[in-house]
């Protein structure tokens, strides 16, 4: 099998080229052709020569995807894609554009194994890992199928759960990072989980500044393992500690994401169960509305109740803010347009 340029770091690549016995400069000039100037062919890399041109189509590949489907929101120009893998697994990815950021969702499996009650992605079980291939090819294709504009941030909140995938979602990080290839700061990237209480603690000792989010969804375990079954193996006291634990040595800020439900988790109880959750360390809950899912059966919060709960966070003095929901009419809920492909 031939490898795949995306998947390396740019110290992996040169001794690659070493190995096909060229000089390390030419490693630099294609790196900079495939992320800086958008060319993802090798013939159209004109400063190379023609045997070097033979020698990577012989035994190189740029990427590892192909795109599948491209749906743009009329609402709020957000794009949503579905790749194809070289194994034919449809994955997604999501293109934000606000008016101050310009922020790729990327995924980091096909499928997922967590099984979370409210999300597409989790409804036809796990697929597989994705190759760091696949996983920065995302963003390689997204940024350049949108020249009008600098991507700015990343998030890892597609499909699939980061931490399970962890040694291909760090290596993809690094490659986010560096300045031959993404040039993207630590931290514009946020990386999102379903609270995988060991990796937590992994991930810490990286020493990457990269932001995390967790996504909580209930203050009470209860509810949260019947939202999310991943509650039952690390529980909100052990999650919480391990996050507090994460804040104090990091002395950082962590996002605790909360998709408000009707009738499920909305309560002015439920709100202070929440207040109460998170007093006494930094961090901030993001208020996520709902996005309808096929196969569930749960409808979006009102206006009013997301009021009162707000109210209830504020008086409590919880740090808080609502994500403005974005591509609901393109299916852009994690998970969401690979379930209606996949259908058909
Ligand atoms: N496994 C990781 C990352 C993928 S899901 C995790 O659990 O965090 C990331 C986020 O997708 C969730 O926290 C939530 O913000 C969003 N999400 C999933 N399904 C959603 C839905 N039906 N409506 C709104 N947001 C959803």
């Amino acid at each position: 099998m031939k490898n795949i340029i995306t998947g390396f770091l740019p110290d992996e690549f040169k001794g690659l080229l070493v190995k096909f016995k060229q000089p390390l400069y030419r490693a630099t000039q294609i790196l900079e052709w495939i992320y800086k100037k958008k060319v993802i062919s090798f013939s159209e890399m004109t400063n190379l020569s023609k045997d070097l041109k033979q020698i990577l189509d012989d035994k190189l590949e740029i990427l590892a995807l192909k795109q599948l489907l491209k749906l743009k929101s009329k609402k709020d120009n957000t794009v949503k894609y579905a790749f194809n893998t070289n194994d034919r697994q449809i994955i997604e990815s999501v293109f934000i554009p606000t008016q101050k950021r310009a922020t790729i969702c990327i995924s980091t499996q096909a499928g997922c194994a967590y099984g979370c009650i409210f999300c597409a992605s989790g409804k036809k079980g796990f697929k597989r890992n994705l190759t760091v291939a696949e996983i920065v090819g995302q963003v390689l294709l997204v940024k350049n199928d949108n020249p009008e504009r600098q991507i700015t941030n990343i998030v890892i909140m597609g499909m699939g759960e980061p931490l399970a995938n962890y040694a291909n979602t760090i290596k993809s990080l690094k490659i986010f990072n560096s300045p031959d290839c993404f040039g993207i700061g630590a931290r514009k990237i946020t990386l999102s989980t379903c609270g995988l209480c060991p990796q937590i603690i992994d991930l810490a000792k990286e020493g990457i500044q990269i932001e995390r989010s967790i996504s909580l969804h209930a203050a009470e375990d209860k509810l949260r393992s019947k939202l999310m079954p991943i509650n039952r193996k690390y529980p909100l006291n052990e999650l919480i500690k391990t996050v507090k634990k994460y804040t104090q040595e990091a002395n950082r800020i962590v996002t605790f994401e909360y998709i408000i439900i009707n009738a499920i988790n909305d309560s002015k109880e439920d709100a202070l169960k929440l207040s109460k959750l998170l007093k006494g360390f930094q961090a901030k809950v993001n208020i996520i509305p709902f996005n309808p899912v096929q196969a569930v059966d749960y409808l979006p919060v009102t206006k009013e109740a997301l009021e009162a709960f707000c109210e209830v966070l504020e008086k409590n003095k919880t740090n808080y803010t609502i994500r403005r929901s974005r591509g609901s009419d393109i299916q852009g809920a994690c998970g969401q347009l690979r379930a209606s492909l996949e259908k058909n």
